[in-house]
């Protein structure tokens, strides 16, 4: 039996993390809250993010409102980040997007389910539904990093496969 591309898209580990999405609750007590919105699809996410001692992401609460992409990217998220130093996630970020972008999977870096989101580089649409929740989790970084509250990330007027989205933790000027 051959698989179609649909198949390719929502493999049954994506649609688990859509249907029981990780770190889905709100934290109690969080040091940055950063939301953010792809509008071509509808999706919407909001994070909180509790950094612990020695720059590290002690806990992230990852709230999703959209397609099965998007919210199973940011619960694959979830459950890499926790415990992560910011390099260790700016890293990690960085490799999925150039999966996203045409890389082969890393095979150095391990990326844990997400591996599962290969297909979606085939639907260059969806690209942005996969890579919002990271794109959000940068801002909020960089954010708390600069001492100020995340700007709302909208991927509106991005191309579609969201090259222009990068957000860096380099110093805005
Ligand atoms: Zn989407």
């Amino acid at each position: 039996m051959m698989d179609g591309p649909m198949d390719a898209l929502y493999r049954e580990v994506v649609l688990d993390h859509h249907r029981h999405p990780r770190g889905a609750r709100p934290l109690d007590d969080y040091d940055v809250q950063a939301a953010g919105k792809n509008p071509s699809c509808g999706d919407e996410v909001t994070l909180q993010v509790r950094f612990g001692d020695t720059d590290r992401i002690d806990a992230v609460g990852v709230l999703s409102q959209g397609c099965a992409i998007s919210t199973s990217s940011g619960s694959m998220m979830a459950e890499l980040i926790e415990g992560r130093s910011i390099g260790e996630v700016k890293e990690l970020a960085a490799r999925f997007k150039q999966v996203m972008h045409g890389d082969e999977f890393p095979v150095d870096v391990d990326l844990g389910d997400l591996e599962a989101l290969e297909g979606v580089k085939k639907f260059p649409v969806r690209i942005k539904c996969a890579l919002l929740p990271w794109i959000t989790l940068l801002d909020a970084v960089l954010a708390h990093r600069e001492g100020r509250e995340p700007d709302p990330v909208n991927t509106e007027g991005l191309t579609d496969d969201g090259r222009p989205m990068d957000v860096t933790l380099e110093e805005r000027k």
